[in-house]
């Protein structure tokens, strides 16, 4: 391995702290997630484990996971990341997955894996179609906008889960695959992937679970005996499953799996192309050259975390939904949505004179992300172990936000723009 490099010469030393100092300039108006101000986009564990994954991340900062030849070590470690997920979401090695760059990516090779083995099995489709209700992720509108496919997004029903009356209708001879969330982005809760399987299996349908969010939660939710519906492969249906290692993994950023109950539905990911002069090119990756370090950080989180280490983060988000709940009860004016299946939390206004989107500017003047849900409008947090330190600051600012709105009569329009 190469010994790190410390710069010997002056001018480079100099250019060096001349960047740096740019790039602290430039994050100065970013909001603190280190510190636990961002519900969303950012993930953390703690301090041991970030060592560990950036220390991993660089041993891998310049090999290129296209390169199966040249970096034998990558198949390895994709397989072993892919091997600990199938297990945990009760496959075995029979199956087999993808390590991809994000959850976008997983769920655009579900689809186009999909379209695929439609192609083969469904010979008398001839404008497939993909069924799912509107709560799942905006990336199955993106896929199915990039690959051509009709996307059927069906209203959801009670406790914004799939309505499953809905998806049934929606369903034709065109239909190919349907998508169930466990859970869901927008509100945090679970689809019935257990019915939704049974619709499968009546309609022939490859069965996509997304589990992006919940993957790295629920199976350790289910440990410390929350009640937790059934999602995974115990579900017989469920054709491909989609799991985020950089949310609740705490991997690097560029990390997911998407598994696949046999290698044979792997294979429908494949992209061969010859017709070139530089020889075979042949990928199950949207990417092409890849890089090998969020694969290195999947392999290190995994393993340093372990099975005891997921079930501590779980406990401990658990309990900081439990003080924010509380918390926000006790303010008065707001409502905590029930039920929460998970680590999603939604709050909104009860009382006329708090508008809630005043209440999220006032938040954001303190330096918090505040993310608001559009339909219905309601402010969301999604929970990570780092704010087992800022939860308690986090109720007193809402606190008094709510104190200076009723008081001042504020309002705000709605901000479309929170998860941009
Ligand atoms: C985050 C998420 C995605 C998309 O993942 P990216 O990593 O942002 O590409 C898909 N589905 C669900 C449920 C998610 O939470």
């Amino acid at each position: 391995m190469p010994t790190p490099v410390v710069l010997a010469d002056q001018k480079a030393r100099e250019k060096w702290s001349d960047i740096k100092a740019q790039l602290q300039a430039m994050k100065g108006d970013d909001c603190d997630w280190a510190e636990g101000k961002v519900p969303g986009y950012t993930y953390k564990m703690g301090d041991d484990l970030d060592y560990v994954i950036r220390e991993s991340y660089q041993m891998y900062f310049g090999e290129n996971a296209l390169g199966k030849n040249a970096f034998k070590s990558v198949v390895k470690l994709e397989s072993a990341v892919v091997d600990f997920c199938l297990r945990l979401f009760g496959h075995d090695h029979t199956g087999a997955g993808i390590f991809t760059s994000g959850g976008t990516e997983s769920i655009f090779l579900a689809v186009k894996s999909a379209r695929e083995w439609a192609k083969r099995n469904k010979p008398n489709v001839d404008k497939p179609n993909i069924v799912m209700p509107v709560s799942a992720h905006a990336a199955f509108g993106k896929a199915t906008y990039y690959m051509g496919l009709e996307s059927r997004r069906v209203p959801i029903g009670f406790e914004y889960r799939a309505d499953l009356n809905q998806l049934r209708e929606a369903i034709d001879e065109n239909t190919i695959m349907i998508v169930g969330s466990a859970p869901a982005y927008a509100h945090g809760n679970f689809d019935d992937i257990g019915s939704i399987g049974e619709l499968a299996e009546q309609h022939g349908l490859w069965l996509h679970v997304d589990a992006c969010l919940g993957g790295f939660v629920a199976p350790f939710a289910k440990k410390l005996g929350y009640p937790i519906p059934k999602f995974d492969f115990t579900v017989p249906q469920v054709t491909s499953l989609s799991a985020d290692l950089h949310k609740y993994g705490y991997a690097p950023k560029g990390s997911s799996v998407l598994l696949y109950r046999t290698p044979d539905h792997k294979e429908y990911a494949k992209f061969v192309f010859r017709d070139w002069p530089r020889g075979l090119y042949q990928t199950y990756t949207f990417l092409g050259s890849r890089p090998a370090g969020p694969l290195a950080g999947s392999f290190a989180a995994l393993n340093f975390l372990g099975e005891q280490g997921y079930i501590n983060a779980t406990r401990i988000m658990l309990s900081i939904k439990e003080k924010l709940i509380s918390g926000i009860e006790a303010i008065g004016g707001l409502r905590v949505y029930h039920p929460s299946d998970l680590i999603i939390l939604l709050y909104d206004s009860v009382e006329a004179a708090v508008d809630i989107n005043a209440v999220a500017e006032e938040m954001r003047k303190r330096g918090w992300f505040i993310g608001v849900v559009a339909n219905p409008v309601a402010i969301s947090f999604p929970i990570n172990p780092i704010h087992e330190k800022s939860v308690d600051l986090y109720v007193a600012d809402l606190r008094s936000c709510v104190e200076i709105v009723r008081k001042s009569g504020k309002t705000a329009a709605y901000d479309e723009a929170t998860y941009t």
